[in-house]
Parts: structure tokens; sequence; C-alpha cells
């Protein structure tokens, strides 16, 4: 195998010449980004510099205005078919996005389910599992999480910090190829947010699971990330390790950003 083969096999996500527009106005420009099997990727920037844009058009919520974007070397939007590319459909779509787990601000778990039943829903009807099969995925996931003495309680009885580390749970249930994380823990009480961000550290710390985080939390980014994009306007304006976008800025937008936190 050629290097060149060997690199393209170790990638699970690819961006490639994104362009996004809402209307006349282009809210994501030129984006090209490879993300590498297991890699934790931090996306940073202001409000509205196209973060989540992003992370929604992976988990199929938007559609590029042009480009293409891969997972696991198949095309989201897009089949080839006879070497020319075509819309993909509704079912391609919905096989390729089964590999793709987001976890929102919103934890929106089912208030009428157990705890139990919130994380045992989408295996047995989507992936197809037996009760018994997505209960035992579903403990083990509760168990990672630190609440597997909960299960039989409803969400209104558990703190907010709890009820995202249940939807945590209920994203690794699904044994997602890719997780995406849209700023967890900003509708949460300061208090809470250790918590949840610690689980976070763990999952990552097992190394298998791929990430991308979108968040404020420098410390945490530094800590976790592999890599850290800063996104400024619609284009991603600075990227590299942790240490060198986070602690070593170069551009004056970063620098101002970053100021923000300190
Ligand atoms: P961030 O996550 O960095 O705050 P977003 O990706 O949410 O940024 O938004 C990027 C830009 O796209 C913003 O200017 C936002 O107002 C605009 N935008 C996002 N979604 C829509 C939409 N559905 N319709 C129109 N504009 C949108």
């Amino acid at each position: 195998m050629s290097s060149d083969e060997q690199t393209n096999h170790d990638i699970i996500v690819r961006y490639r010449n994104i362009k996004k527009a809402f209307g006349d106005t282009v809210v994501l420009n030129e984006l090209n980004i490879d993300v590498k099997k297991g890699e934790k990727i931090a996306l940073i920037g202001p409000s509205g510099s196209g973060k989540t844009t992003i992370i929604r058009m992976l988990m199929t919520l938007e559609q590029p205005t042009e480009g293409t974007i891969e997972v696991d070397g198949e095309m989201l939007w897009h089949k080839e078919v006879d070497g020319k590319l075509i819309p993909a459909d509704e079912k391609h779509l919905r096989r390729v996005r089964g590999n793709i787990g987001m976890v929102f601000q919103q934890y929106n778990l089912f208030p009428h389910m157990t705890i139990m039943r919130n994380c045992t829903e989408a295996p047995i009807h989507v992936l197809g599992l037996s009760k018994e099969e997505a209960q035992a995925r579903a403990r083990e996931m509760l168990m990672k999480v630190g609440l597997e003495d909960k299960i039989d309680m409803y969400p209104s009885q558990l703190s907010g910090g709890q009820q995202q580390r249940v939807a945590i749970a209920r994203s690794l249930v699904m044994q997602p190829k890719v997780l995406l994380f849209d700023e967890v823990t900003a509708a949460l009480d300061p208090e809470l947010v250790g918590e949840v961000l610690e689980v976070i550290r763990d999952i990552a710390a097992e190394g298998e699971t791929t990430m991308m985080l979108i968040t404020h939390e420098m410390d945490f980014a530094l800590d976790v990330a592999d890599r850290v994009f800063f996104l400024d306007a619609g284009r991603i304006a600075e990227q590299g390790t942790p240490y060198e976008v986070i602690q070593n800025p170069q551009t004056e937008r970063l620098k101002s950003f970053l100021g923000r936190f300190h």
C-alpha cells in the first residue's frame, strides 16, 4: 500500500471544498478538514463563525451548498454511480448517518421514559437489537458515565449534569464511529460543568472514538484535543496542536478571542 493510500485509510471524516450559504449569506467557505480515526478535534471560535454548521452538516441536518463530505470512505450527500456523482437518496443518507452520534447543548431526554428506556429506544428500533442486548449495552454505558444506580429513575429526578451524562451514554450505546459534541456544558449551571467534562475526558482517554467537539472551555480543549481549529467568519483561521493554537496563537483575531477567557 502506498503512503497515500495508507493516509486515506486512516481518515474517517473528510470535508472537501465546502461552501455553505443560507440564502445570500455565505457562512462557510473553502472548508477542508480531514479527521483521522480516533482523533479528537476541538472547534473553537466566536459565536456565528460556523462551528455548529460544520457538525450539523455531518449529522445531515444541513446540506452543503458546494463540496463533498465523506464518512469512513462513503460520501454523505452523494453517491457515485458509473463514475458520476449523483445526489444520495434517503436510504443512503440514513445508513451513512448511522455512523454519527451527536450530543447537544439541550439533552432532550424523553421525560416519560426511565433512564434505561431512554438509552434502549434507539438501539432497539434503529439498530434492531433485542431488548436484552440493548439493556446490556445501556447498562455498560451508564456505568461508564457513573449512573448505573439511576437506571429506573426518570429524567426529572436527575440533575442537569446527570441528564447530560445520560445523553452521552445514550449516544455511546449506538456505537457511533464519530461522536459530535455541541457545547454540551453551555446550558448547565457552572457547578455541574466539571462532572460532564470529566465523563467526556474519560471517553476520550479510551482513545477509540473519533470526536469533534465545539467548546468554549479552553482548558478542556487543551486537555482533550489532538488538534484545534479556530473558526473565524466561516473559515479556518488557525489550526494545529492545542499548544500551538491555544497557547501560542499567531493571529490578532485568535489572540483577542482567547483573551476573553482570561
Ligand atoms: P457558531 O456555531 O460558530 O456560533 P453557526 O454555525 O451556528 O455558528 O452559524 C454560522 C452563521 O450561519 C451565523 O451567522 C448564523 O446566523 C447562520 N445560520 C446558521 N443556521 C442558519 C439558518 N438555518 N438560516 C440562516 N442562517 C443560519
